[in-house]
């Protein structure tokens, strides 16, 4: 988890926007879902999974620390009104996209039951917090280390048996969110999806995190991240995502060894 000092972020941000950083001059940019903010400190907080050369990176960053550019809010804000019942499902690292999302949602009176689920449980984040949010509140792993064992999709053919529900939002990976979909579509229930497509520029410029929604081609950056499930190419999402995994691997792996050498990665001077 990140604080970071960003007064201008902090006061336009909405529910579901991100940011895209750049660690140093010659960093890749990686979007990262804004999680929470304070207008009054000036500073967002973003939850984030070490996976790769630049979320590494990030995790050594210590307090006090710098990034070097930050842009944002970025992205289709959430719509958030009274829909009545909804399901929150999060799945890892996903939950930290939820979060705003919980907390707009209930203060618009919604009665709201959340799902967590994760592989294990060191990759659950901040269940305290949607428990407190939340009406109703459930937790699977797939090792069964804590909560239910098994999927979030099992817990949500219960509750769906148990009472209509009017709204399914669904953040996690990509296997998951169609999973969900999938499951609601027989039932008609309105399902939302935050896509997570490689991103780069985050201003529909690039066309890099392009997805196709009903047979149309569009820009997660500025026409989502949040789509309807029921009308996403989830098989191309999945195959787009791992385009350069070869050398996101490469870059991982000689960050690490550069790392162990005591020295982490090529820093820019105003990243302390
Ligand atoms: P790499 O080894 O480079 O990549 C690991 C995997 O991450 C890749 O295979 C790919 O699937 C994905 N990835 C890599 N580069 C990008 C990129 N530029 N854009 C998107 N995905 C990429 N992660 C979080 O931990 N917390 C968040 O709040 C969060 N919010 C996101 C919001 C949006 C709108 C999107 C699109 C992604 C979000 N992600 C979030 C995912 C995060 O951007 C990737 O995990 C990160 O870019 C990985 O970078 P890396 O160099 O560490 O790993
Ligand atoms: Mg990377």
């Amino acid at each position: 988890m990140m604080v970071i000092h960003a007064p201008y972020i902090a006061k336009h941000v909405k529910v579901g926007n991100f940011v895209i950083l750049r660690m140093d001059e010659k960093g890749e940019r990686i979007p990262l879902t804004i999680a929470d903010s304070d207008k009054k400190r000036g500073t967002i907080t973003l939850l984030f999974q070490k996976v790769g050369k630049t979320t590494e990176a990030l995790g050594t960053l210590n307090k006090g620390d710098y990034i070097r550019d930050i842009a944002g809010p970025l992205g289709h804000p959430t719509t958030i009104k009274k829909y009545g019942n909804c399901v929150l499902v999060g799945g890892g690292i996903g939950t930290a996209t939820l979060y705003p999302i919980i907390k707009a949602l209930k203060e618009a009176k919604n009665n709201i039951t959340a799902i967590l689920g994760a592989r294990t449980k060191d990759l659950l984040i901040w269940k305290d917090e949607f428990k407190k949010h939340a009406n109703e509140f459930h937790l699977t792993t797939d090792d069964g280390s804590t909560g239910r064992k098994g999927f979030v999709t099992d817990i949500l053919k219960e509750v769906i048996k148990n009472k209509s529900i009017n709204l399914v939002i669904t953040v996690g990976p990509v296997r998951m969110m169609k999973a969900v979909s999938e499951l609601t579509k027989p039932y008609g229930i309105k399902t939302i999806v935050s896509l997570n497509p490689l991103m780069v520029e985050g201003t529909g410029m690039c066309g890099a995190c392009r997805v196709t929604i009903t047979g149309k081609t569009r820009f997660a950056c500025i026409h989502g991240p949040e789509f309807d499930g029921h009308t996403v190419d989830f098989q191309e999402l999945e195959t787009r995502l791992s385009f350069y995994r070869e050398e996101e691997e490469k870059a991982y792996k000689l960050f690490l060894k550069k790392s162990e050498k005591g020295c982490k990665g090529s820093r820019s001077p105003r990243v302390k």
